[in-house]
């Protein structure tokens, strides 16, 4: 599949004032590669700061309320993410969901949410350990999947424009332990299917699937040189931007021979 690839970081609950200069070595670096699009997800903090010291990257949001204004102590809005800045904000999370108790019903109303202000989302699906362990983990990504995945009109702009999904198997997450390539493979292309299903040619054309679970600098290569894969969501490889840009060289290793 010849879509371009998405390298995305997600700094989490990390980075102060004193990280801009990482995002503008990464900015730096990103400007020089015709392989990839590369974006970054700081904490709401530094939002705007970043947007306004990068050029050639895109900037999101790692959450958004299911509100749009309020009386909601501590939630920011889908619009204020735009307001900031924001292009697309990370839905689904599964910090999100385990430690904030986020059901599909948030996820629903946070992703009509974000549409409707504009910004592109990115939804996060993975299964816990036991459910790969009991082999449920494709219908349980599925329906994780088909219950967030917005309907969206006809007319509007094309669904990859708007959606990308991101793979991520919370035994991954932050453990040093990514899924194999046969794993990642098999899930992404039962993905592919349901996006076609729901999106017709378009789903299996536009809507970017990005990997996400202990990426770094050394497995990169062989994750992003699968062909069912078309980026990746990067947390704690994400935040120095040698770490980070060691992997997006890696998105265009085999383009650049
Ligand atoms: C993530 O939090 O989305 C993630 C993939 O983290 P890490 O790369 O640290 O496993």
């Amino acid at each position: 599949m010849s879509l371009r690839p998405l390298i995305v970081g997600n700094w989490k609950m990390n980075g102060t004032r004193a990280s801009l200069s990482e995002a503008r070595a990464i900015d730096r670096a990103a400007q020089r590669l015709a392989w990839a699009d590369v974006a970054l997800a700081p904490p709401f903090t530094l939002l705007y700061p970043v947007h306004a010291e990068v050029e050639h990257i895109r900037v999101g949001a790692q959450d958004l309320s299911t509100e749009e204004c309020g009386a909601f102590t501590g939630e920011v809005s889908a619009s204020m993410l735009a307001d900031a800045g924001a292009q697309f904000v990370i839905i689904g999370h599964s910090e999100r969901r385990s430690r904030h108790g986020e059901d599909d019903a948030a996820l629903v109303a946070k992703c009509g949410r974000a549409v409707d202000a504009g910004l592109s989302v990115i939804l996060c699906v993975g299964e816990p350990l036991d459910v790969r362990d009991a082999a449920e983990a494709e219908p349980y990504v599925l329906a994780q999947l088909d219950a967030v995945l917005p309907d969206m009109a006809a007319t509007g702009p094309e669904i990859g424009e708007v959606v990308t999904v991101a793979y991520e198997p919370v035994w991954a997450i932050g453990t040093g332990r990514s899924a194999s390539a046969p794993e990642i493979s098999a899930m992404h292309r039962v993905i592919r299917d349901l996006l076609v299903r729901r999106y017709g040619e378009a789903g299996g054309r536009s809507v970017r699937i990005l990997y996400g679970g202990s990426v770094n600098g050394t497995n990169a290569r062989e994750i992003l040189a699968l062909p069912e894969v078309n980026g990746a969501l990067v947390g704690g490889a994400s935040l120095t931007s040698q770490s980070f840009m060691s992997i997006v060289l890696a998105a265009g290793a085999d383009d650049a021979g």
